[in-house]
């Protein structure tokens, strides 16, 4: 394995406890005016890392409400500002497990996906009308 994919696996990543420390506008506590985003509020990745940017620049800008639950980004999100499970706040990387159940969920993986990203297109469609 080349040196740089061992470090890509294993690397630092600083981060805050944020469920403790900000309001569900990404808004830290102890400082009004002071948003948090990316790494350092505890997600992984640079696209969820730009996503989690661009999330925060419409709770500035316009207050955005909650994304849907049926879409990761609305997970992940959740996951920043709803208390920590018992293993403690970790930070994540997008992924299908992040999402709700299936109410009836097929076996093949390929097809489940498929519902998924369906599901999360369609509640976000609705969310944006
Ligand atoms: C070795 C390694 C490999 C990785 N591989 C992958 C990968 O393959 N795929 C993937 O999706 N993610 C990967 N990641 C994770 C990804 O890099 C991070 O999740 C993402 O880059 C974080 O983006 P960010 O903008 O939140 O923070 P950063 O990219 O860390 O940006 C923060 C910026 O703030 C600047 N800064 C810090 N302090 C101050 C200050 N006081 N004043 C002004 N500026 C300041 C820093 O210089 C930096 O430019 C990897 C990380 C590492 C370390």
């Amino acid at each position: 394995m080349p040196a740089s994919c061992a470090f890509g696996s294993i690397h630092r990543n600083a981060y805050l406890n944020t469920p403790d420390l900000v309001m569900p506008n990404l808004e830290l506590k102890a400082r009004s005016q002071t948003w948090v985003a990316g790494q350092l509020s505890g997600v992984e990745g640079y696209v969820e890392c730009i996503a989690s940017g661009l999330v925060t620049a419409r709770l500035v800008a316009d207050s955005m409400t909650l994304l849907p639950p049926e879409t990761i980004l609305g997970q992940l999100w959740r996951r920043l500002i709803l208390e920590p499970d018992k293993r403690g706040f970790q930070p994540v990387n997008a992924n299908f497990g992040l999402l709700p159940a299936l109410a009836n969920p097929p076996r093949d993986k390929k097809l489940k996906k498929e519902l998924l990203s369906q599901r999360a297109l369609d509640a976000l469609h609705a969310w944006l009308e």
